[in-house]
């Protein structure tokens, strides 16, 4: 998965990259980011959500399992991403076949996302 391309703390600050500052003791990560749990699962979280939201990236915490990601997309994104249930559910009301092509569309992310994973 993500491989630390340089020396420090191995997390992946979302659109920066690694973040390279210096271990906290007996960790890979440094001080700020030692002992972040992902929002799902609560392990040791290694990078930031990527996710935008506007102007902004969301920044939750979460670790490489691609499983935690789904559940934080379907939970956390409600409002702003148009793949969550929430989203299409508005939507579906007005324009039904647009909110099935936009399930479709989430669907086929899934499944890659999971074939990615395993291989
Ligand atoms: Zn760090
Ligand atoms: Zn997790
Ligand atoms: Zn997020």
């Amino acid at each position: 998965m993500r491989k630390p391309y340089k020396p420090g703390c191995h997390w992946d600050v979302p659109w920066v990259g690694q973040c390279g500052k210096e271990f906290a003791d007996n960790s890979v990560y440094c001080e700020q980011h030692e002992g972040k749990e992902c929002c799902i699962c609560k392990k040791q979280a290694t990078h930031g959500c990527d996710t935008t939201l506007g102007p902004l990236v969301c920044g939750y915490a979460l670790c490489d399992d691609v499983e935690c990601y789904i559940q934080h997309v379907e939970q956390h994104h409600g409002s702003f991403d148009i793949r969550t249930k929430a989203a299409q559910d508005s939507v579906r009301e007005r324009n039904p076949e647009m909110a099935d092509a936009w399930a479709d569309e989430w669907n086929r992310e899934k499944e890659y996302l999971r074939s990615e994973q395993t291989t």
